[in-house]
């Protein structure tokens, strides 16, 4: 049985993960800070027979790709998969943010990350794979993206690098850009209106994006059906990123708004609402 080691996976997309893994028949290490929310995950879980373990683990310690590395070793005897998922929101534009914000979400998000590899790859068997959950601010520039923005563009370049250089010795990397999903990291920002609204206006679709959504890219970017992809970022944001949509009550308001200043002035209109 192949074992994954999920970063993140008490919560949101990498709780789904993990049950979307252990649901293909793969063991799953679990790695998160809470113990209680892991043991929440343990529960939530319990319906699936492939084994579970978790280890209460920060991520940005020194020590704890190794701990990690050597906790799946010992549950599974193996490790095939790593997903590089645990992360944070709330980002800043640049001036607003402090040294110790930034260095936390590099910290966070793209040390971590990098380290885990590191040390995976001294465990992983012929034919494993690396997924990174990057987003879709590291494809686009984001209004307040900051640190956050840089910390995923930067796992990005990492899953090409990877590819470039652990392909042939079988390791193939590649990571997910998920739009926004409602996951404790973002119900506190799908409650204003504004942001809501956002997404709700660009996405040519007639929902929002799910955990599953996400979880199911990350599955298959790590399964044997995706063989032939390696170094990819696949948004995963019902078309956010690449189709420039806008609802008809969102292009009617850009109509209404644009020509005037522009006739009349001859200038470009003066953006007030980034202020
Ligand atoms: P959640 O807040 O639901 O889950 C985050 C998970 O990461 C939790 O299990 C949390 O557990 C864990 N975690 C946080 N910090 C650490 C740490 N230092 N060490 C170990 N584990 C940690 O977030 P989401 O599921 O929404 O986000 C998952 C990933 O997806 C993140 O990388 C995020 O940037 C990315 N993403 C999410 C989007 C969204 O709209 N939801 C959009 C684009 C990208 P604990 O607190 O116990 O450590």
């Amino acid at each position: 049985m192949r074992a994954a080691l999920i970063t993140g996976a008490s919560s949101g997309i990498g709780l789904a993960t993990a049950r979307t893994f252990l649901q293909n028949g793969c063991a799953v290490l679990g790695v998160a800070r809470d113990p209680a929310k892991l043991a929440a995950m343990k529960d939530a879980c319990a319906d699936l027979d492939s084994p579970l373990a978790t280890a209460a683990l920060d991520v940005m310690a020194d020590n704890a790709p190794e701990c990690a590395v050597a906790s799946v070793l010992e549950h599974f005897g193996r490790l095939d998969h790593l997903v590089n998922n645990a992360g944070i929101g709330s980002p800043k534009p640049v001036h607003e943010t402090d040294d110790e914000t930034l260095d936390y979400f590099l910290g966070l998000m793209l040390r971590a990350p990098f380290r885990m590899c590191r040390e995976a790859l001294k465990a992983f068997g012929n034919e494993a794979t690396v997924v990174n959950v990057s987003s879709t601010y590291s494809i686009l520039g984001g209004l307040r993206g900051g640190a956050y923005s840089a910390a995923k563009a930067g796992l990005d370049g990492l899953t090409r690098h990877m590819a470039a250089q652990y392909g042939t010795s079988g390791v193939r990397c590649n990571s997910v850009a998920p739009g926004v999903i409602p996951t404790p990291m973002t119900e506190h920002r799908l409650e204003v209106e504004g942001f809501r609204r956002m997404n709700y206006d660009m996405t040519p679709a007639a929902r929002m994006g799910t955990v599953e959504d996400v979880a199911q890219a990350i599955w298959f970017l790590s399964s044997p059906q995706s063989g032939w992809i390696n170094g990819q970022t696949l948004a995963v944001d019902g078309g956010w990123t690449t189709t420039k949509f806008l609802t008809e009550s969102a292009l009617e308001a850009e109509r209404a708004l644009a020509p005037t200043d522009w006739t009349h002035s001859g200038k470009p209109p003066k953006r007030k609402d980034n202020e």
